[in-house]
């Protein structure tokens, strides 16, 4: 598929509604995706847009399927919201709340590294969906800095639900994933069965990698990245002065044994969100350059 293959105007067979095509916001593994108008209410969202010529084989159909199945009965503040979807004879369509703001993918490209209000300003966002999730016996498997959407009030939107998967019961562990994730977790690598604790792990990468400024584990080989997690080989570089409570987070939630990682609601309650000073909102300048937080 190519970008000029996505008509001007989408209809929704089953509401009827219309979506008129705008602006390209990104192109991601699958999907294009654009901004669309409800013809209607004028209000905007954002449209994934995916090829069924890409949709061939079995196992990529159910992999839409889930996606659609996770995410659609999600609602939260800090997820991204699920309008509906619908297809035509080429396409399947995704019509998801629009986040102006791009990722923080983009947020750490730009600025490195973050200072502790903003990083504990985000990551109390996370877990407050995180929990949510995982009551929902939902795990999203593939949290990133590029699935952590913002809105313009630069609120996390976490998006992305491709590798989710929802356990039949509590104690359940997943034997596979189908994928790669970005923050793996050790238990994945030696494939001993995985559960929510794959999640605490991701969030202590994205704490680490905000706040330091590059990922924990990272190399110049995979093979290499892969061989520091079995290690649980990792340190907090000296040169951030980061507190002693944030490396302690950063600490549990890094453990290699999967039982003794805190659950997301426990995380709730860590003295690092609860002591230091938490923005109540942030600033747009803060996508370009450190705010004065005082
Ligand atoms: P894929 O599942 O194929 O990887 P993504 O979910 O990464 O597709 O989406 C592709 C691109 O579309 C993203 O990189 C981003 O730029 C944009 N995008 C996706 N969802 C949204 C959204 N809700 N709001 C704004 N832009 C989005």
């Amino acid at each position: 598929m190519s970008r000029n293959d996505v008509p001007d105007v989408l209809r929704d067979p089953k509401t009827g509604k219309s979506y008129k095509k705008g602006k390209f916001l990104g192109k991601g593994g699958f999907a294009y995706c654009y901004e669309l108008t409800d013809t209607d209410t004028m209000e905007v969202y954002a449209g994934k847009v995916v090829s069924k010529t890409l949709l061939v084989k079995q196992h990529q159909k159910d992999k839409m399927a889930q996606e659609i199945s996770i995410h659609r009965n999600l609602n939260h503040a800090h997820i991204v919201g699920f309008k509906s979807h619908f297809e035509d004879s080429d396409n399947v369509y995704i019509i998801l709340e629009l986040c102006r703001r791009r990722t923080l993918m983009e947020l750490h490209k730009r600025r490195r590294h973050i200072t502790e209000p903003e990083a504990r300003y985000f990551i109390k966002q996370i877990l407050e969906a995180c929990v949510y999730l995982h009551s929902a016996r939902i795990i999203h498997r593939d949290l990133k800095l590029g699935n952590l959407f913002l809105n313009d009030e630069l609120e996390i939107k976490i998006g992305d639900f491709g590798l989710a998967t929802q356990l039949g019961y509590d104690g359940e562990r997943k034997r596979t994933l189908c994928g790669t994730p970005n923050y793996i977790a050790p238990e994945v690598l030696n494939k001993r069965g995985h559960s929510y604790e794959v999640d605490v792990w991701s969030l202590g990468c994205i704490m680490f990698t905000l706040l330091c400024g590059r990922p924990p584990f990272e190399t110049s080989s995979l093979k290499e990245t892969y061989s520091r997690i079995r290690k649980n080989e990792y340190t907090i570089p000296t040169v951030r002065n980061l507190s002693r409570s944030a490396c302690d987070l950063i600490h549990k939630m890094l453990r290699g044994d999967p039982s003794s990682r805190p659950q997301m609601s426990a995380l709730m309650h860590d003295p690092w969100l609860k002591e230091g000073f938490m923005p109540v909102r942030l600033p747009s300048s803060c996508l370009t350059m450190a705010p004065r937080l005082d």
